[in-house]
């Protein structure tokens, strides 16, 4: 018999082609194959706090082992309701109304299969979180992109033109897929802007999937709002977030989304047959995570601020601007001063040659020469790893 090395094409799905894979997830196996700093996939290098890492441990030893009820841990619903009532002012019925799944990341896609057809549009802010583009186009929508434009000096935030973000929402449009604090740019949305999307939301009959998995990093005063707690948008809102980033276990896989009882019916029933359910003893931790004290919180943002105002003045005297983050823990860098053809040629010399793996500005752009002068470098890291890095800029810069 012959022997086939490649299966023809038509065996794979069209969907695929139309995307790739991840390149942050390919920027941290870089990073460790060339034992550089990583700086790329946005996941804290420090410990999770004690507490909920016994809370794990307890729940398995009391065998809370086998399958929880699919759309979530009552526990663990019971504890989203109760902040999303504290820190959000939303009053919300944890049996019809929370679906947890694995991760944000699932809950997601989960969302936009159980609200798209083939021929709907989701409307995304660019730069994106690279997962958006795939997401939309797994579920058989269509993304449409609407710029946010990088800030013109210091005293600026990045800004989006209400007549182009208008203009998006005319074509079979289903659904705005919001991420405040912003990966990648810690861009935070004001009530202004929020305002603004929500009467487009309504003037267009539009949902708005909000993931909000950030909305505990915010620096220098800036304030989270949910766009679900606006007037007129508690109807049609799909609220994510998760455990990852709050409490620094990115690798439980707990998220979840908070919508209106027949939206929240729909995302049950697609997880359930994707995944049936999300770890069971890692929910019960969850449950235990949110009922930390605020003051945990309070250290987080705080944890973070000082890894932002380390990186930033070193990333800045090694030649890079940086546009100051507001919230999340990435900042978009531009790489126009280094004089290279592009931003993946920079991210290759930079992981071999000074040793820091950063994510390539065009892999949150739909078209890559976008974001061919950009980087970003995450600094959820542990002092001495900023320590570091600080270190090898200093071979950049020498350059
Ligand atoms: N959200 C993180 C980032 O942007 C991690 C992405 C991932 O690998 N899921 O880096």
């Amino acid at each position: 018999m012959a022997h086939v090395s490649t299966l023809p094409k038509h065996f794979l799905s069209e969907k695929v082609e139309h995307f790739t894979e991840s390149v942050i997830r390919e920027m941290t196996r870089q990073a460790n194959q060339y034992g550089a700093v990583n700086l790329s996939q946005g996941f804290p290098d420090f410990a999770a706090p004690a507490e909920i890492k016994k809370a794990a441990q307890d729940a398995i030893a009391a065998d809370v082992n086998q399958y929880a009820i699919t759309w979530g841990a009552k526990n663990l619903r019971n504890a989203i309701a109760r902040q999303m009532q504290e820190w959000r002012g939303l009053s919300i019925d944890p049996e019809k109304e929370i679906v947890v799944c694995c991760g944000s990341t699932e809950t997601i896609v989960a969302t936009l299969l159980a609200v798209c057809n083939k021929g709907d549009e989701v409307v995304v802010f660019e730069p994106f979180y690279e997962n958006y583009g795939p997401d939309a186009i797994i579920s058989g929508a269509k993304p449409r992109f609407v710029s946010l434009r990088p800030p013109q000096d210091a005293g600026s935030d990045w800004t989006f033109d209400e007549q182009e973000l208008r203009d998006a929402f005319q074509h079979h449009t289903k659904a705005i897929i919001l991420n405040t604090p912003n990966n990648p740019t810690g861009k935070v949305f004001t009530r202004k802007e929020l305002e603004l999307i929500r009467d487009l939301c309504v003037e267009f009959n539009v949902l708005a999937i909000t993931d909000e998995i950030y909305d505990h990093i915010l620096y220098d005063g800036a304030q989270h709002i949910s766009i679900a707690s606006l007037e007129g948008m508690r109807e049609r809102t799909i609220t994510i977030n998760g455990l990852s980033k709050s409490y620094s276990v990115t690798g439980w896989r707990v998220g979840w989304a908070v919508a209106p009882p027949n939206i929240t019916n729909a995302i049950r029933k697609v997880h359930d047959f994707l995944t049936v359910g999300a770890p069971a003893p890692l929910q019960e931790a969850g449950a235990a995570a949110l009922s930390l004290p605020p003051s945990y919180y309070q250290q987080l943002a705080e944890r973070y601020r000082k890894g932002r105002d380390q990186l930033l003045p070193a990333l800045e005297k090694a030649g890079f601007r940086c546009y100051r983050p507001r919230g999340a823990y990435y900042v978009m860098t531009d790489i126009s001063a280094f004089n290279f053809p592009n931003d993946v040629e920079f991210a290759a010399y930079l992981v071999k040659e000074i040793g820091i793996a950063c994510v390539p500005g065009s892999s949150f752009y739909k078209h890559p020469k976008d974001g061919s002068q950009q980087v970003r470098f995450a600094f959820c890291k542990k002092p001495e790893t900023l320590d570091e890095a600080e270190r090898r800029l200093e071979k950049l810069r020498a350059r």
